[in-house]
């Protein structure tokens, strides 16, 4: 009975796989075909100056309009974008997008408005990354200034002569560099001052407990002291209640972005956004409690 019981979990194992097997390349199937059936869809999150109270920027992320399951986040489709180097031509278009709907935005009287793209690290070590950024930027006729490049802690791991050549490259062209979810990986202090970054942006994983718990508001405080010392400017992410934003001024943390300011928004919403910022040239954006 043991044997026969063995076999059959052992069936329901094999049966399960199957599914997932077949549910993963279906996926597959689909992801390749979402460029070209223009599925990909860019979501813009505000980001704010807090000592001006004013948004300065968006950062611009990525979701998928699955033909059945709907809307989808990053977290369910990224993976597999990386592993089938599907990453490669999707993150241009993410790129060239996000490049052209700024410069839209700025065009249309939204002069303050810069734009924040995410990088993978299979992007980064793409071939000629600094050629296809230029090429972008050309195409889109996009002040490299308004371009935020947003690359994690996982790019220092490894080959660090290529990282800083790789990097240094984009600072030449004039984009300003951003090292995010700052705190979640192998942050190591010591090495921030060998790479060309402008910023850091603070995991959201610190800034949730900042009012909660004394040690991670002693260590975001030192990070955005060294980092003021490294000459870099600091986004906190991920803020979400009001009681968070005191902590951060006294910090003197620079720039914020999270659920408090604004949810990733559609561009005509955000759009809508904008004009209700900018035409009423209202100052104070963040909402009060
Ligand atoms: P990220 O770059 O750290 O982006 C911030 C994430 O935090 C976004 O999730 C955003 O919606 C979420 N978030 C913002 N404010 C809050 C808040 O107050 N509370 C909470 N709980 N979450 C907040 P999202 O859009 O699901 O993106 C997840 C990750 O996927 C991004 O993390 C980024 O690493 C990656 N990603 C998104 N778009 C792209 C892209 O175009 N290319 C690449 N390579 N990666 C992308
Ligand atoms: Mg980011
Ligand atoms: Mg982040
Ligand atoms: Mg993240």
């Amino acid at each position: 009975a043991a044997k026969a019981k063995g076999r059959s979990n052992y069936q329901f194992f094999e049966a399960k796989m199957n599914t997932l097997i077949t549910q993963r390349m279906a996926m597959i199937k689909n992801l390749k075909l979402a460029l070209e059936r223009n599925e990909f869809i860019l979501h813009y999150q505000p980001q704010v100056d807090l000592s001006i109270n004013q948004l300065v920027g968006v950062e611009a992320l990525l979701r998928w309009q699955h033909p059945e399951m709907g809307l989808l986040q990053p977290n369910n489709f990224i993976p597999l974008l990386e592993e089938t180097g599907l990453i490669i031509p999707v993150g241009e278009w993410v790129l060239h997008t996000a490049c052209q709907q700024c410069r839209l935005w700025r065009e249309a009287g939204f002069p303050r408005v810069r734009i924040s793209v995410n990088l993978s690290a299979k992007q980064f070590r793409q071939l000629q990354l600094a050629n296809t950024v230029k090429k972008t930027l050309d195409e889109t006729g996009m002040d490299p200034e308004h371009l935020h490049l947003e690359v994690t802690e996982s790019l220092l791991l490894s080959n660090v002569a290529e990282t800083i050549s790789i990097l240094n490259e984009l600072n030449d062209l004039g984009v300003h560099i951003s090292l995010d979810d700052f705190g979640t990986g192998y942050s190591s202090l010591n090495y921030l001052h060998r790479y060309p970054f402008a910023s850091l942006k603070i995991d959201q994983s610190f800034v949730k407990s900042i009012t909660r718990n004394s040690k991670s508001a002693a260590i975001i405080s030192a990070i955005i002291s060294l980092a003021h010392n490294l000459g870099l400017k600091v986004v906190a992410e991920g803020v979400e209640y009001h009681e968070q934003l005191p902590a951060l001024l006294n910090m003197k943390c620079d720039e914020a972005q999270g659920y408090i300011f604004g949810v990733p928004l559609s561009s005509a919403t955000c759009e809508t956004m904008f004009k209700n910022i900018f035409n009423q040239n209202s100052k104070f954006y963040v909402r009060k409690p």
